[in-house]
């Protein structure tokens, strides 16, 4: 019935705002996944557990013992543009959690049944509430310190976007990537993923190269290169670590190209093209470079509030960032025996 004629303009319902915003946050399971895992990284956990059924169209259920959410909170939590991270433009301009955007959970739960548990370490046990219970009652229940959002049967509402989702094993597959992503930048972090009740993952708390070898194979691990080099001081300081692979490890698809910014995985052309660069002497044909690589530099210098999901980028100076890291890789590729004298030995 919407024709070219004129219609009254109406202010949108906050649940239809919600909708329409949660198709860019949470297109897939695996979008969830990050949300709930990136919340967990946020809030300092140690360990996060990831129950996913049914490719995580079903139920995707992530805890954390990270700081929790006082229960006086619990319903800001879902409430959208509500966020803990940061209060203004400057802590904008600085952002250095993972979420700021205060967007996730309301989004989410516009969608789908979502239940958020919490318990801080000054509560005797956790509380719960209900993403969709109009009166957002606080029910208390047991629960040890951290943090368990448990979301049900996505898109049940929305049954266009549904339509959408892929097989279930296709889903599940985006959604375990998602978790190896996040792992590899945070070693520090234990993580259990599960698929309807088995066990799929488990990474330990270990180093960068432990973590390296349980995700991506120890004869991976074995042709890659050691990457540590620091330019600039103080506030132009920039800093890249990270493995990179031998020319003979290349593969045909870019799917092994892990390249984070403070911290937060990212795909960005500028970096993709400076990689690919330092590698053109050595790279023969459609071969694609493998790597995993951390750049570190001040956040006021990346602008991360380009792309709702935040995988995309902008650099104040992308110029030097480029030079950066196409010396680096292309120095380290130049002579990969030799001890580097460039190593910062961080
Ligand atoms: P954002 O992460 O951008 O702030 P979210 O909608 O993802 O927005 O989360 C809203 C708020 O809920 C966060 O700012 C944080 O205070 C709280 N929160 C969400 N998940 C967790 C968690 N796992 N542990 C502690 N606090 C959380
Ligand atoms: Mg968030």
């Amino acid at each position: 019935p919407v024709s070219s004629q004129t219609r009254t303009i109406q202010l949108l319902s906050d649940t239809l705002i919600s909708q329409i915003a949660a198709g860019e946050v949470v297109e897939r399971p695996s979008a969830v996944v990050k949300e709930l895992l990136e919340n967990a990284v946020d809030a300092g956990a140690t360990q996060i557990d990831i129950r996913l059924e049914n490719g995580g169209i079903k139920r995707i259920a992530v805890s954390d013992n990270g700081c929790g959410i006082a229960p006086d909170q619990l319903q800001l939590a879902l409430t959208r543009h509500a966020t803990s991270k940061i209060a203004s433009l400057n802590d904008l301009e600085n952002v250095s959690t993972l979420g700021f955007r205060g967007e996730a959970l309301a989004s989410i739960a516009s969608v789908a049944e979502v239940t958020l548990q919490s318990r801080t370490s000054e509560q005797p046990h956790a509380w719960q509430i209900r993403g969709n219970d109009p009166s957002k009652t606080l029910t208390p229940c047991s629960g040890v310190k951290g943090t368990a959002v448990d979301v049900h049967e996505l898109y049940a509402n929305t049954p266009a976007r549904r339509k959408f989702l892929k097989s279930e094993q296709t889903e599940y597959g985006h959604c375990a990537e998602i978790v190896r992503r996040i792992a590899l930048a945070r070693p520090g972090i234990r993580f259990t993923l599960m698929h309807n009740g088995k066990v799929t993952a488990q990474y330990q708390a270990d180093n960068l190269s432990q973590r390296c070898n349980q995700i991506l194979g120890e004869a991976f691990s074995q042709s890659l290169l050691p990457v540590d080099l620091a330019a600039g001081e103080d506030s132009d300081r920039l800093s890249l670590t990270g493995f990179i692979g031998l020319p003979t490890a290349s593969r045909t698809r870019g799917d092994m190209q892990y390249f984070y910014v403070n911290g937060r995985f990212v795909r960005d052309r500028l970096l993709t093209h400076a990689v690919r660069a330092a590698y053109e002497d050595v790279l023969h044909g459609n071969r694609y470079p493998v790597y995993l690589l951390y750049l570190k530099l001040e956040p006021s210098r990346v602008d991360v509030n380009v792309h709702p999901a935040k995988i995309e980028v902008r650099f104040r100076d992308s110029r030097a960032i480029h030079q950066f890291i196409y010396h680096s890789i292309s120095r380290i590729l130049a002579r990969p025996m030799e001890p580097e004298p460039e190593t910062t030995g961080e």
